[in-house]
């Protein structure tokens, strides 16, 4: 395993997480699929990186209760109300914009939905990354937000933001504007339980 890998696995350790590390996909879907089996009604905050390593797909085969306001065909209203549902479901899969060498996780998010069920609420969290996400530090993490992640998250969603045009952030007065909540969460929240599973390579934005 490489070093900087080890080093943000072993601080997030300390800082209260559970971690896994995963060589590939086959394992890490092969982990999921266990570990899903006691869990019904299972949340999924808007990731990439959950749909690039059929994560979503695999809930749908298992037969779950998925609670997604991406899923096709929603209408406002039912949207709203998963997103509502997240916060309370049992299992709550989500990834991160960025986790630091320390041990932090970084996310930005638009509505809030994301960020709020991924530290409070669901009985069990669990975070997906790849090792594209793993920053030095904090101000890595929220560069890496600004020229990476919220880019790419409003060409993904069609937006009219200026950061579509230019490829980095622009720091916007937008009404699309998707980045209005940062989060940092420096240990794990005190009565949530959040465990994050790393694999290996590039996965998401
Ligand atoms: S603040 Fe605006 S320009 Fe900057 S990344 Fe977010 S949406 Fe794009």
């Amino acid at each position: 395993m490489k070093s900087r890998l080890k080093k943000t696995i072993e601080a997030l350790r300390k800082n209260g997480f559970g971690v896994k590390f995963f060589e590939d996909r086959k394992k890490l879907i092969s982990k999921i699929k266990s570990y899903i089996k006691d869990y019904q009604n299972i949340g999924v905050g808007g990731s990439v990186t959950l749909t690039e390593l059929g994560i979503i797909s695999l809930l749908e085969k298992e037969k779950k209760n998925i609670i997604y306001h991406g899923l096709p065909g929603l209408t406002p209203g039912e949207k709203e109300n998963m997103r509502i549902k997240q916060l309370t479901c049992d299992l709550f899969l989500t990834s991160a914009n960025a986790i630091t060498e320390k041990g932090q996780i970084v996310n930005r998010d638009s509505i809030g939905n994301r960020i709020c069920a991924s530290v409070f609420g669901p009985k069990k969290i669990l975070i997906v990354a790849g090792e594209n996400k793993i920053v030095k530090d904090l101000k890595a993490g929220l560069e890496r937000i600004k020229k990476v992640s919220a880019p790419l998250n409003a060409k993904r969603l069609n937006l009219n933001t200026p950061c579509v045009k230019k490829g980095i952030c622009q720091d916007c007065d937008s009404e699309e504007r998707i980045c209005r909540i940062t989060m940092i969460t420096e240990k794990k929240p005190k009565y949530s339980d959040i465990e994050v599973f790393f694999i290996k390579g590039n996965f998401g934005f």
